[in-house]
């Protein structure tokens, strides 16, 4: 039988959590203090976000903010020249650029990014002062470059020894396959490698914070697809698909297969599944979910991984193949590393 006390309780609920304005658009409404408990937190993508969370948690302990804790925070894989995926040292493109794709967002919806950029260090921070001193939110190729140089960075050559070497080896078959993630030390059973040169061939960092204010904001950064195409872009730099900060909701990021992320704008369709009442782990499985469903057949030989936060500093991923880590540290916990649920 109807209930109407429990129907009466029902609607005073959703009354609460959400405002319907004029069109009809329902938008939920977190407004006041919105605070975490448990902020500060950092939390980032693979083994790599173990040391990237522990710079970004110097400026989370100090006080700072949640953008400069990102920032900082992906300075460190973008200048590690052993990692293969980010930055420094990372596979070039097939005909051996080194092309870099980074984007940074924060907590009011300020954004900013770059895309095929050469020769710069810390494209995390290029993309910040495109949000920060240009009209604009995205510069791409040689006019990020062009803005770079101007904004004072340095022109250096971000091919080390070791990835020349492998765009060589891979040059003798020169097949374009990205293989699902090997770089995780807990899964020494996940797809070996099985083309020369292929190893590592892609993986991106990308980092979500909440300050000691309970604001969030992001930064995602990548050489994205080893031998991939001269001037492909992937999902990294694009806001909405590989990076998205709300700061009334949340935030949400992706590593993997690029060009299925944003077929699916997959970070923003996360945050747009938070803010429906979703946990950040279900958001994360429902981006992926959309992937699978759509192209069962490609998705059982690639990986993708959603890493999500909501305002209260929960936080959840959910990747289509297993190998996908990702990395937490807040006041309690400095160096945590989390094996996410994966549909495979
Ligand atoms: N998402 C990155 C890209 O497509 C690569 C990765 O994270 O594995 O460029």
């Amino acid at each position: 039988m109807f209930n109407r006390r429990k129907f009466l309780k029902a609607s005073a609920l959703s009354a609460s959590l959400f405002a319907v304005d004029k069109k009809g658009f329902a938008d939920a409404i977190p407004k006041k203090n919105n605070k975490t408990t448990a902020a500060p937190i950092v939390i980032s993508t693979w083994d790599f976000g173990i040391a990237a969370n522990a710079a970004a948690w110097k400026v989370l302990s100090a006080g700072g903010k949640s953008l400069d804790a990102v920032e900082q925070g992906v300075w460190v894989p973008e200048a590690d020249p052993n990692n293969q995926s980010v930055g420094l040292g990372g596979l070039p493109d097939r005909d051996g650029h080194v092309t870099l794709d980074a984007c940074i967002m924060d907590e009011q919806g300020n954004c900013g990014s770059v895309t095929a950029l050469q020769h710069i260090l810390h494209p995390i921070s290029v993309a910040r002062k495109v949000m920060e001193k240009t009209p604009h939110v995205m510069l791409t190729a040689d006019g990020a470059l062009q803005f770079a140089l101007e904004q004072g960075f340095e022109k250096i050559n971000l091919l080390t020894a070791q990835s020349e070497k492998d765009w060589k080896e891979w040059l003798k078959t020169a097949k374009y396959a990205p293989v699902v993630n090997v770089e995780n030390k807990l899964y020494k059973k996940v797809a070996p490698q099985k083309l020369p040169g292929n190893k590592y061939n892609h993986d991106t960092i990308g980092m979500l914070a909440i300050d000691a204010n309970g604001n969030m904001s992001g930064a995602c950064t990548t050489s994205g697809m080893a031998y991939k195409l001269y001037g492909r872009v992937g999902d990294s730099p694009i806001i909405g698909a590989g990076l998205y900060v709300d700061n009334e909701i949340g935030g949400a990021t992706s590593t993997g297969v690029g060009e299925e992320v944003i077929r699916n704008v997959g970070s923003f369709l996360v945050v747009e599944l938070m803010r429906q009442g979703h946990s950040p782990e279900e958001a994360c499985r429902e981006a992926v979910m959309r992937i699978i469903r759509r192209k069962p057949e490609t998705a059982k030989n690639i990986q993708v991984g959603f890493l999500a936060m909501n305002k209260k500093g929960e936080y959840g991923a959910f990747a289509i193949q297993q190998g996908f880590s990702f990395a937490v540290c807040d006041a309690q916990k400095q160096d945590l590393l989390i094996k996410g649920k994966s549909h495979y």
